[in-house]
């Protein structure tokens, strides 16, 4: 079965990569933090010292990193790992970043005859978890082809949005939307609670109403509405505030290169450069529920 490098076990790496272990996957993993390469290795994952090391003789290479500039320090340069990896491999980059970064790791993979697709998903930690990621991927068709039974261990939907960086650009847009709905969601309630209502009522109404959306479906920002949503847990674990920033960030530079105005989206990286401000960049994203609250 095809050897698969898994680099970056963060809040989203981890499962999935443990989903590929489920579906009989050769793995050899590696992150900087050391605790989580041995808890996928206490797991039947093959553990390495870096991520050169992760990389032989593996014949996909996955990684899951913060931002664009974790991924161009881990493939680009003198030391990075595109260099490592023989022509024809195939690279399944699935962070989060700048579509024009996307596009400039794509080139060089290129120049080494790499086959590489940018594949950010959707679905946070609960859907990193159950294998139901949506992969939105920016590459060549052939590629997809290739990669799609590894991304169908780890998700339900396989979406090729178009050329190198179109998966990327396919992300921020779906991330503007989300983090304008999170913050609506999270205004609301705190309206509606101001004003005398239940906190759980008044979330089933709006569910079940017009108001409804993802986050009042999956992820709702008041404590204990939701047993399981990180506002549950403190605000911990999902998706860190500062992430979110860095997608609204990358959603407006992407609108200034095509003109697109998208007013919203500039709000919603304000309201999150305030939480970061608050120094609650590493909470979970719907930490933006505190910013309506006394
Ligand atoms: P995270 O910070 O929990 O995990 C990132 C991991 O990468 C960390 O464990 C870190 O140690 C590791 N890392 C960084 N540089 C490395 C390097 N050079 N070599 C090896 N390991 C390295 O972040 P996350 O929540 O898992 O998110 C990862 C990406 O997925 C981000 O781009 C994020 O925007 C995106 N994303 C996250 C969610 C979510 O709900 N958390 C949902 C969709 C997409």
């Amino acid at each position: 079965m095809t050897q698969i490098a898994f680099i970056g076990l963060g809040h989203m790496g981890l499962p999935m990569a443990r989903n590929l272990l489920k579906a009989g996957y050769p793995l050899k993993v590696f992150d900087l933090v050391r605790s989580a390469v041995d808890t996928l290795a206490g797991e039947g994952a093959l553990p390495a010292a870096s991520a050169a090391e992760a990389v032989e003789g593996a014949q996909v290479v996955i990684s899951m990193l913060p931002a664009s500039h974790h991924v161009e320090g881990l493939y680009l340069g003198e030391d990075g790992l595109l260099k490592r990896i023989p022509a024809g491999r195939l690279v399944l980059e699935c962070s989060t970043i700048a579509p024009e970064s996307a596009k400039k790791v794509h080139l060089a993979a290129r120049e080494h005859g790499v086959e590489l697709l940018d594949a950010p998903v959707s679905g946070g930690t609960a859907g990193a978890a159950a294998g139901t990621l949506t992969f939105m991927v920016g590459g060549e068709a052939g590629a997809l082809e290739r990669a799609r039974p590894i991304f169908a261990a780890m998700g339900k939907n396989i979406f090729h949005a178009g050329p190198e960086g179109a998966g990327q650009i396919a992300k921020v847009c779906n991330n503007q939307v989300l983090a304008v709905q999170m913050i609506a969601t999270a205004e609301a309630m705190a309206l509606g609670v101001a004003n005398g209502l239940e906190p759980a009522t008044l979330a089933e109404i709006m569910r079940q109403s017009s108001g409804g959306n993802w986050t009042l479906e999956k992820y709702n920002p008041w404590p204990g509405v939701m047993e399981n949503a990180p506002a549950s847990k403190g605000y911990s674990g999902g998706f860190m505030a500062e992430l979110m920033a860095k997608d609204l960030g990358l959603a407006q530079e992407t609108a200034s290169h095509s003109g697109s105005s998208t007013p919203m989206g500039a709000l919603a990286l304000q309201l999150y450069r305030l939480l970061l401000k608050q120094g609650k960049g590493k909470q979970d994203f719907s930490v933006v529920q505190q910013l309506f609250v006394e």
